[in-house]
């Protein structure tokens, strides 16, 4: 198994210091890859990165929720929305995304089909390469 990143990440980036097999790779093209993405092949499921998580969009593969149901006001970032979102991430540095929206208290969100593009990021998309046009945003 594996730990996921949903789409209520909005690239804080706490999460990538603590991975001890470093296999948290920024997305690139941001509006492309728009989350952080695990390895499945390399985690070890320690769990260390769900606790460093501001978002709490990390989640053990079978427990990514499909029916979550929102606070109000949090941000999801996938592709195809629209919506800006402009933050500090956890260096300091600038976080700028505008793939996002922001939910509505009470929606309900099925976040299991953020499962497969953090496969597909490693199968198909630019993996670890990614790594090396990282703009640290
Ligand atoms: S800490 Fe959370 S919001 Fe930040 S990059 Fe990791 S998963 Fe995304
Ligand atoms: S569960 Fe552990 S090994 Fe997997 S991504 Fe998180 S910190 Fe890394």
């Amino acid at each position: 198994m594996t730990h996921i990143i949903t789409s209520l990440c909005v690239r804080d980036r706490g999460c990538i210091d603590v991975c001890p097999v470093e296999c948290m790779v920024p997305g690139q093209p941001i509006n492309e890859w728009p989350w952080i993405y695990i390895d499945p092949d390399t985690c070890i499921d320690c769990g260390a990165c769900v606790p460093e998580c501001p978002f709490a969009a990390i989640f053990p593969e079978d427990e990514v929720p499909s029916a979550y149901t929102a606070k109000g006001g949090e941000y999801i970032s996938n592709v195809g929305l629209t919506g800006h979102f402009e933050g500090t991430n956890h260096h300091g540095g600038p976080i700028v995304l505008d793939t996002t929206r922001q939910l509505e208290a009470g929606e309900v969100v099925d976040f299991t089909p953020d499962i497969q593009p953090n496969y597909d990021f490693f199968k198909t998309g630019p993996g670890y390469s990614a790594k090396d046009v990282d703009d640290g945003r």
